[in-house]
């Protein structure tokens, strides 16, 4: 990875790391989540999804915490949404920098996670890139269960490759890859992540791995040493879907941050603001966290 010193983190952790949790966090927690992150030097985080609070009760205050964002020009907020009501909610709380939209590549996902065949989520994530613009915001577009299907288990790669390349004339501002149940592989991420690369024609690519079978840290890396530009992660290694069986955490911020930065890839965050934020998240959260680094030894000293 010789020409590539520098990656971007999208915090992911107000959002992906609290949906999935028993305690309901309360909005003014979340909101001091969000404070700590931009003190330890995040500057994209995804703060919340504007869904419905009947099916994610989670982040049912989607309105409330956004009100409560500190005012930054220089951070991104991003809001997930899955369809046009949420992305006019979002839009409408004027707080919101970029729209988060996600696309999956089966049916059988699509119909449980966001009740739409993986067809028309992708004409849904098209069109809310679509509303971004046209709000003069950014738009994103995830790609969902792309290293494998809960349902229907292997996802081809050219079947990836193809829904990267349609979702390119929406001109999102990058292609994100999930790994929802934390199935991928290092070979795999490498192959998939390459193969996106080139079909979407220098836009950049985005990675979001979850830990459910240990590999997530290893995927990062793969993912990075094939020229992914931005890397997903949770403070503390929370997250899941509510919707895929057995999923767990996210790769956690600080260990992702440890082992880049000690690779010499500049992240943008300070670590021992990372892990003592993680700290006092492990005090809301009210037990351990999956994370490594933070309950380690620093080190150098
Ligand atoms: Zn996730």
């Amino acid at each position: 990875m010789a020409e590539k010193h520098r990656v971007e983190m999208v915090e992911v952790g107000p959002r992906d790391g609290l949906q999935n949790e028993a305690l309901v966090v309360p909005t003014a927690d979340k909101a001091e989540l969000i404070r700590r992150a931009i003190d330890f030097g995040a500057r994209r985080i995804e703060v919340t999804s504007f869904v419905n609070p009947k099916k994610v009760p989670h982040l049912a205050d989607a309105e409330e915490l956004v009100a409560m964002l500190p005012e930054r020009g220089d951070v991104t907020y991003i809001g997930l949404v899955l369809n046009r009501r949420g992305a006019e909610r979002a839009l409408a709380t004027g707080r919101i920098d970029e729209l988060g939209a996600v696309c999956v590549t089966s049916d059988s996902f699509g119909i449980r996670n966001q009740g739409q065949s993986a067809d028309e989520s992708l004409a849904a994530a098209m069109e809310i890139v679509g509303l971004a613009r046209a709000a003069g915001r950014s738009g994103q577009i995830t790609i969902a269960t792309a290293f494998g299907c809960p349902f229907e288990g292997e996802v081809a790669v050219a079947r990836v490759v193809e829904m990267a390349k349609r979702a390119c004339d929406a001109q999102p501002r990058e292609i994100a890859l999930a790994d929802t149940i934390g199935v991928g592989v290092p070979s795999q991420v490498a192959e998939m992540v390459g193969r996106v690369r080139e079909a979407v024609d220098g836009l950049p690519v985005r990675v979001h791995f979850h830990n459910t079978r240990g590999t997530g840290l290893a995927n990062v890396w793969a993912a990075v040493a094939e020229g992914a530009a931005t890397v997903d992660a949770s403070l503390g290694g929370l997250g899941g879907c509510p919707f895929a069986p057995g999923a767990a955490g996210n790769v956690a911020t600080e260990d992702v941050v440890y082992m880049l930065e000690r690779s010499g890839i500049a992240t943008g965050i300070d670590l021992p603001a990372a892990v003592e934020a993680a700290h006092w998240f492990t005090g809301v959260m009210g037990r351990p966290l999956p994370a490594m680094v933070s309950r380690a030894p620093a080190f150098p000293g």
